[in-house]
């Protein structure tokens, strides 16, 4: 037993088997990024179906539901993201995804489902909020450059004080809610496509040619001084080339290089220096051999950074309504998110909750122990209650 306090009363009003039903509805009809139509529609359908929620759609594929509460006060959002990924679902669940190569393999299928079920709790205490929610069921978290950064730039949330976000996370127990650290709770993720354009020439005469596999190996070589000698030792950046194809035959030498390179950082000083290091290696690299390049360099989302004070509120929610026994300091997590813009409104605080043992998110075995999603909504409800009325 881990509380022998009684359980708030609006618990009794968490819709617990609709938010099962919501969940599987969704898992088994996923769709990818920016084509979250039918999805959209559905949330639609289900928030008019709670009194007192208007509903605002800030673009194309995504839904605002809006709840004024009785008296006047703070503006308060949480977020959900609705979006699948491109691959097959391999759980042999009974609800498994009915579209071929589609899955929610991210859990934000129960995003959208949890939050759906906070926003039913709290529609029907209206009489008891000070100020506003904005619950928010976004597009394309999937796919940059993202659909936070539409909502953002559509203006629909620039009053909002105060943003919150949960992501379902394998290996913790479930129900369990991670706060992250304030400061960077992930990284930013860029990544560059490199073509260093050589010359070709036969194998034995490599002085008529300039060898894009001897430039592309300096350059790889090079870039690993930018973490171990550029960046503060303990900041934590990661440089990858997973990319590197060249030639077709042992005794050619090639014309051409293919390099692609993944980049994680958790401040945007770093982030800026990385790129401007990256940018001066390869063109200085490949002048020195004589080749030049084509260089696509992609920026994405910038790092999640974590409010204290919001951290702190989401903290004291969780336990007042879970138990301190099932909110625990969560790692920072290496993946990126593009939750990072809210930000450029208001304070944000992104946390997870654990759903037990099994395959990580973006796995075709990915699944959620449905357990989980009870606490994820009391949690959720807690914490914008006590955001308006404190
Ligand atoms: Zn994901
Ligand atoms: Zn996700």
């Amino acid at each position: 037993m881990e509380s022998t306090k009684p359980a708030a009363a609006w618990t009794k009003n968490i819709p617990a088997d609709d938010v099962i039903t919501w969940r599987r509805h969704i898992h088994q009809n996923p769709e990818l990024s920016f084509e979250e139509e039918k999805t959209s529609q559905y949330v639609e359908e289900v928030l008019k179906s709670f009194p007192n929620i208007e509903i605002i759609k800030p673009a194309k594929t995504s839904v605002i539901g809006v709840l004024k509460g009785s008296r006047p006060g703070r503006t308060v959002a949480f977020r959900a993201d609705m979006d699948a990924l491109p691959m097959q679902e391999e759980t042999g669940l009974p609800f498994s995804s009915k579209v071929k190569n589609v899955m929610h393999s991210c859990g934000h299928d129960a995003h959208t489902a949890m939050l759906l079920g906070t926003a039913a709790t709290l529609s029907k205490m209206q009489n008891q909020l000070k100020g506003t929610v904005y619950f928010i069921f976004q597009h394309a978290e999937e796919q940059p450059p993202g659909g936070a950064l539409d909502i953002v730039n559509s203006g629909a949330l620039k009053d909002v004080d105060a943003f919150f976000g949960m992501h379902v996370l394998p290996d913790f127990p479930a129900g369990h809610v991670g706060i992250l650290p304030h400061g960077a709770a992930s990284t930013a993720q860029d990544g560059f496509r490199l073509t260093i354009i050589g010359k070709g020439s036969h194998g034995s005469m490599p002085h008529l040619g300039i060898d894009p596999i001897v430039v592309g190996s300096a350059i790889v070589s090079a870039l690993q001084s930018i973490v171990s000698r550029n960046v503060e030792p303990g900041e934590m950046t990661v440089v990858t080339i997973g990319k590197f194809q060249s030639g077709n035959a042992f005794n050619v030498i090639a014309d051409r290089a293919e390099l692609g390179a993944s980049i994680r950082t958790t401040s945007d000083e770093t982030r800026k220096m990385v790129e401007i290091r990256i940018k001066e290696i390869i063109d200085n690299i490949t002048k020195a051999y004589g080749a030049t390049y084509k260089l696509d360099y992609t920026p994405s989302y910038p790092a999640i950074q974590n409010d204290a004070a919001l951290n702190v509120h989401a903290r004291n929610s969780a336990v007042a309504i879970l138990g301190k026994d099932q909110v625990f300091d969560g790692p920072m997590m290496t993946a990126s998110e593009d939750f990072s813009y809210y930000r450029k409104i208001a304070p944000v605080s992104f946390m997870t909750l654990g759903i037990g043992k099994g395959a990580a998110n973006h796995n075709p075995k990915f699944m959620v122990d449905e357990s989980a999603l009870q606490s994820g909504v009391k949690a959720q409800v807690q914490i914008i209650l006590d955001y308006l009325n404190k």
